[in-house]
């Protein structure tokens, strides 16, 4: 099938016991039984919920994975990950992850034995030059944030590949509308459901989905024997969600690209960073990789002061963290998102003062465009 037609069906039958033609939220801790060990499936809601059950089926088809686990929050489902390694293990990462997952392996995974090394993997050699005895997983975000840089998924897998070494993917800039990453040779993806995959701001959730039977088995025992999972509700929301993923995603891109283009003709825009402009440095790898660039535009003014300037004189854009909904959203990643990243490792990155993210929504183009129009006028 389609992938607007598995977004709207997969994983979701009419209930049998009434027809309702949404999966119901299945807000209850226990199943009955009806004999000793004689159940539907269901015995223990930590361990399986029937809607819970809907969504990491329809994640698991829409990432051309067999297995999906969901969990309490994108951090969630990277925490039961990082339980395929072991003290001592080490891994390489992309530098400029996503801030929580840097601080989670630092502040947390670090003290218990696992070693991490940043590099910047959108040139595959670095990753092959850091790979050491110990090594056991790469864990590639790509694009990242705020600086959308690409890595090359495929290049990559040739590299952990014959060594046995897991690949993970963090897919949640692209949604698996723009990017299927087992598809290029990953071997486990993850989202922050959050983001893309809620789409509406209304939950928080992640998803983890992979072909690896030996892996989908620790990550399903992980899942109920730590017990990080989302409520029914939860699960229910980001299943509601996925049902619009093509359009907005659609909408997400058009207006990405076109504020991009239009940012980029602008005299106190210093610099854009999209995939999808001819003078992004990894725009072919883009084309090749994804179907689409999707709705995360980040832009340098040139100083801090400029940028506050931007940032307080949009309207329809809203100051937040976050990404990824329908609402446009505007940030300032040096004093935000990146915050914790000390100064000189910011801007050896490229992270200026200067530099301010947009999520780009579904809201009509036009409006978007004329609200940064007058928040740049100014300058
Ligand atoms: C938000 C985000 C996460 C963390 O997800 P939560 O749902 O906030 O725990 C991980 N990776 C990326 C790329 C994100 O944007």
């Amino acid at each position: 099938m389609g992938f607007s037609t598995d977004a709207v069906h997969a994983g979701q039958e009419p209930d049998p016991s009434t027809g309702a033609i949404v999966t119901p939220i299945f807000q209850t801790s226990t199943f009955v039984q009806d004999g000793l060990g004689v159940h539907k499936g269901y015995v223990y809601a930590r361990t399986h919920n029937p809607t819970r059950t809907a969504l990491e089926r329809n994640v698991a088809a829409l990432e051309r994975g067999k297995y999906a686990f969901a969990f309490g929050s994108g951090l969630a489902a990277i925490s039961a990950i990082m339980t395929l390694v072991k003290q001592g293990d080490h891994v390489v990462c992309s530098e400029n992850l996503y801030g929580g997952t840097y601080r989670l392996f630092e502040k947390v995974l670090a003290g218990y034995g696992l070693r991490f090394t940043y590099v910047d993997t959108s040139n595959p050699a670095r990753v092959e030059s850091s790979i050491i005895k110990e090594t056991r997983m790469v864990f590639v975000e790509t694009p990242t944030n705020p600086l959308l840089r690409l890595s090359d998924i495929e290049a990559i897998s040739r590299i952990t590949k014959p060594r046995g070494l897991s690949l993970v993917v963090d897919n949640t800039f692209m949604s698996p509308y723009f990017q299927n990453p087992l598809d290029l040779g990953a071997d486990i993806v993850v989202h922050s459901s959050t983001k893309y995959l809620g789409g509406h701001s209304d939950v928080v959730g992640g998803v983890v989905v992979t072909s690896d039977e030996k892996a989908a088995e620790r990550l399903g025992f992980v899942q109920n024997a730590v017990g990080a999972v989302p409520g029914p509700f939860d699960c229910w929301l980001v299943l509601r969600g996925i049902k619009t993923l093509a359009l907005r995603m659609r909408e997400h891109d058009k207006n990405g690209s076109a504020i991009a283009a239009w940012l980029e003709d602008h005299p106190a825009v210093e610099r854009v960073y999209y995939p999808g402009l001819k003078s992004h440095p990894h725009h072919e790898l883009a084309k090749k990789q994804m179907r689409g660039f999707g709705g995360m535009v980040s832009f340098d003014v040139g100083s801090l002061d400029r940028g506050k300037r931007v940032m307080e004189g949009v309207r329809l854009f809203a100051l937040a963290e976050s990404l990824g909904a329908v609402e446009s959203l505007i940030s300032h990643p040096a004093t935000m998102t990146h915050a914790s990243v000390p100064l000189e490792e910011r801007l050896r990155m490229g992270l200026t003062d200067g530099l301010v993210r947009l999520s780009v929504g579904i809201e009509d183009g036009e409006d978007l465009i004329a609200d940064l129009e007058g928040a740049l006028k100014g300058l």
